[in-house]
């Protein structure tokens, strides 16, 4: 029987028509709306998309949201300095630093900037204190695309608790925090990563298997045990004929795509998944609408805690 697809977009819109309510309710106690600034180093294509669309999804979910934009050839000095600005800007409630920073400031540099976010404006969960607080359990802004996983797994009715949870994949925005958020949620979680030995066996003991890797359709029914809850985060952009065509059959409509388009968006998730798996969130229009969603209940969130800290200190920074 085919698995239940998991819609990210139908949940997405259902978490945000929730957030237009809280911001909405927010702007009636504060007199202002939350405040979303981004930084943007460089001109990477790919980086722009996703930077435009959180602008617009912050501007139609009521947020006021900005663009720092700075050219490849900013130094790390400047782009501290722009991080430290805006710690100190009363008008800006999140700072969302965009990754990936261009190779010219070295291997270090992102996480440098990240550790210069003010923690309680840090709605991309990245600094060492938001990390901290979410291994013991008690984080408030956790990173968005475990968040969004979340979401999806708690709205859908897959119960997580006693479950073999088996997350593929050990990154620090994604492998990492949803391995905790299910653990903490009473999963009993494995982690794999690329030196995992027996990595079908292992993922083919899961009752929710979480594939963030970074390897299109690399998940095969071999993985995956019959009725299990699929969790596919990757996100590959196919451009290899042979490539989209062993993955996509004749007929397939995301084969006539490729055909169109001479590219594809692939999951981690092999389709013929579909097949074995019980649930299965799609690409696109899985995790990917959730990431954005939380980023937007990160930065209310972030408000909320400033306002209701600053009114117990008695200043209120937006009235000077
Ligand atoms: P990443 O930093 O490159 O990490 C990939 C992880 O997968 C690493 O831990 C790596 O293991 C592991 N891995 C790679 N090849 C493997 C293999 N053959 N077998 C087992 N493990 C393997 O990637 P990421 O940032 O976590 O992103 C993962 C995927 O999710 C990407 O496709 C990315 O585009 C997508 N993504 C989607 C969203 C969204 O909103 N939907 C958000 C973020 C990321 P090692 O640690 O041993 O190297």
């Amino acid at each position: 029987m085919a698995a239940r697809i998991l819609d990210g977009t139908a949940i997405a819109a259902q978490v945000r028509v929730e957030l237009a309510e809280r911001n909405a309710a927010f702007a009636s106690r504060t007199g202002r709306q939350p405040g979303l600034s981004i930084v943007l180093v460089g001109e990477k294509a790919d980086s722009q998309i996703y930077v435009r669309s959180k602008l617009k999804s912050a501007a139609d979910e009521g947020m006021r949201a900005s663009l720092s934009h700075l050219p490849a050839s900013t130094s790390l000095e400047e782009v501290l300095s722009v991080v430290s600005a805006l710690n100190t800007d009363p008008g800006s409630d999140g700072i969302l630093v965009q990754a990936p920073l261009p190779d010219r400031l070295g291997p270090a540099a992102l996480q440098q900037v990240f550790d210069a976010i003010d923690p309680a404006k840090d709605v991309d969960g990245v600094t060492p204190v938001n990390v901290g607080l979410l291994v013991q359990n008690r984080a408030e802004l956790v990173a968005c695309t475990p968040r969004g996983i979340i979401e999806i797994l708690e709205r859908s009715g897959v119960e997580i608790a006693g479950k073999h949870a088996v997350v593929i994949g050990r990154s620090d925005i994604v492998g990492k925090p949803i391995s905790l958020l299910l653990l903490h949620r009473h999963a009993t979680v494995t982690i794999c990563h690329s030196r995992t030995a027996n990595l079908p066996a292992v993922a083919a003991s899961a009752d929710i298997l979480v594939a963030a890797l970074g390897r299109p359709a690399f998940v095969r029914r071999s993985f995956v045990k019959p009725g299990a809850t699929v969790i596919d985060v990757g996100i590959n952009l196919v451009s290899d004929a042979d490539l989209a065509k062993s993955i996509f059959p004749e007929g397939h409509p995301r084969r006539g795509l490729f055909e169109r388009k001479g590219s594809v968006l692939v999951g981690d998730v092999h389709p013929e998944v579909a097949e074995v798996a019980g649930a299965l969130t799609p690409v696109p229009g899985g995790v990917g609408p959730l990431t954005i969603a939380m980023l937007m209940a990160n930065t209310l969130k972030a408000a909320e805690l400033r306002f209701t800290k600053n009114e117990k200190i008695g200043s209120d920074p937006d009235r000077g």
